[in-house]
């Protein structure tokens, strides 16, 4: 390469000021990365805002409730109409399964996606380096002057503005959290009137320690030391996953630029240093993969803009899979890759299996207990008689007035329950009944009879349950 550049198209003393003082992390420090505008930052941005979900879900109304309640102490789910019990808790396990696959399935195709562009201990950490560096300097320059020069007015009021909106963050962080699993608006009013139950103070004091602790000083010291995410990627990686990768064969020997000429034996890097400048974890992406690497792509547009100052080819830093920067193959598409197929199938039956349970959601639940011991009674009129525990389960919002009954074999007769029982939301009534049936008509030593929960109010919802009658024959 043999380009002399104008020098009104590049200042070459910009490029190297900017990071002069810049060191590699090997995660033993804390870093403030350097902010740059570009594609990467503006899908960070963007695909950090899913988080408001996280903020403004709990005060969601729906039919006068909160619409997505983990409701422990009322043990049940309520996500909008439907309403899951512990019976149905196989659901959420399965959709447990899915994101988990998902996100081996995501890593597999396209590295920590998750870290870097939706996982809280990355998004917390940008929000709070973003308000510091408002506040202290956007260059590391700029950060450390302001470190060592000498407590004023000025500096006292930054520092105190910094902490309070820090901590202002981590309280509503605290606060949003535990709206999730009670009244989000009569939450608020417990913290205020100090009327909140202790397990809400407990959360709250957690997720503001917590917050402020990991997001304002920790960083990615997290990701390097605590997150085992971290260490268990490398397994979900092959050779077609496309990471942020640096080209070495088109940038090395890398090598600074001189009077603003490109020097035609070096290769497309001039060590500007601004990718390592703007990684949040600090690391040097030309060094290769590794584990401090989130996969945000900050670095690529360092990169590319320095590239565009230099007037090369944007690109040196890229999404690319080892094959096609190592092998100089094509990545292979998704339909052909093992790895792929098979997160792809658990996705499926995952889904699947909570598509099926949605559909075939009840709102009442009725069991019906054969009492074995004894398995049954002669009376003293010569009739048999069983006894049984039914089981039923209102889950529907409203109180339900049930009706039970047999039918199924001929001459029972029920006892032992009144003629309607009324069964609250949420709640189960186990009934301790009664059947008795002539002794003629127990000509084998088992018959089946069937139980039958008549809901008054809403008759579609009854249900029943086909049980036995033992008999001594
Ligand atoms: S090396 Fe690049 S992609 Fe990886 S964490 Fe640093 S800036 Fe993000
Ligand atoms: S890879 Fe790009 S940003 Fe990094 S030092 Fe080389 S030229 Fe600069």
């Amino acid at each position: 390469m043999s380009e002399q550049l104008k020098s009104a198209e590049i200042d070459v003393s910009t490029i190297y000021a900017d990071v002069s003082d810049w060191h590699v992390n090997a995660g033993g420090a804390k870093v403030t990365a350097k902010r740059m505008a570009g594609r990467f930052r503006r899908l960070k941005w963007f695909t950090m805002s899913v988080w408001l979900v996280f903020f403004l879900g709990p005060y969601l109304r729906w039919n006068g409730k909160q619409a997505v309640l983990f409701d422990i102490p009322g043990r049940q789910f309520n996500f909008f109409d439907i309403t899951i019990y512990p019976q149905d808790i196989w659901m959420l396990s399965l959709t447990l399964l899915f994101f988990a696959i998902l996100l081996a399935a995501v890593t597999s195709i396209a590295g920590r996606v998750f870290c870097g562009y939706f996982c809280f201990q990355t998004v917390w950490t940008d929000v709070y380096t973003f308000i510091e560096t408002r506040l202290e300097g956007d260059t590391p320059q700029k950060a450390m002057k302001f470190k060592n020069a000498p407590l004023s007015a000025n500096k006292i009021s930054r520092i105190t503005v910094k902490h309070t909106l820090w901590l202002a963050i981590a309280l509503l962080t605290g606060v949003s959290f535990a709206a999730w699993f009670t009244d989000a608006y009569q939450l608020w009013y417990d913290y205020f009137h100090l009327q909140a139950s202790l397990a809400a103070w407990i959360v709250l004091g957690m997720f503001t320690v917590g917050t402020y602790v990991f997001a304002g000083f920790m960083r990615e010291q997290v990701c390097f030391w605590l997150c085992p995410y971290a260490r268990l990627q490398g397994v979900m990686y092959d050779q077609d996953t496309v990471l942020p990768a640096y080209d070495a064969e088109r940038g090395e020997p890398r090598g600074k630029l001189k009077k603003a000429a490109l020097d035609s034996n070096k290769g497309s890097c001039i060590d500007c240093k601004v990718c390592v400048a703007v990684c949040p974890t600090g690391i040097d992406i030309r060094k290769g993969q590794q584990e401090g690497c989130i996969t945000c792509g900050m670095c690529i547009d360092a990169c590319d803009s320095i590239m565009d100052k230099t007037n090369q080819p944007r690109g040196l830093i890229r999404y690319a899979s080892y094959k096609e920067l190592h092998q100089k193959a094509e990545t292979a598409p998704l339909y052909k890759r093992p790895r792929v197929l098979i997160y792809s199938s658990i996705l499926m039956m995952a889904l699947s299996g909570v598509g099926y349970g949605f559909a075939t959601l009840s709102t009442t639940e009725f069991q019906v207990i054969h009492n074995r011991e004894p398995l049954f009674v002669m009376l003293s009129d010569g009739s048999i008689q069983n006894r049984y525990t039914l089981k039923m389960l209102n889950k529907t919002p409203e109180n339900i007035e049930v009706q039970y009954g047999i039918n199924g074999l001929e001459g029972a007769t029920l006892h032992g329950v009144d003629d309607s029982v009324i069964i609250e939301s949420g709640k189960v009534v186990p009934l301790q009944v009664l059947v008795r049936v002539p002794s003629e008509q127990v000509d084998e030593s088992l018959k089946h009879l069937t139980f039958t929960a008549e809901v008054v109010s809403n008759p579609d919802i009854s249900v029943e349950y086909h049980s036995i009658f033992m008999g001594p024959k």
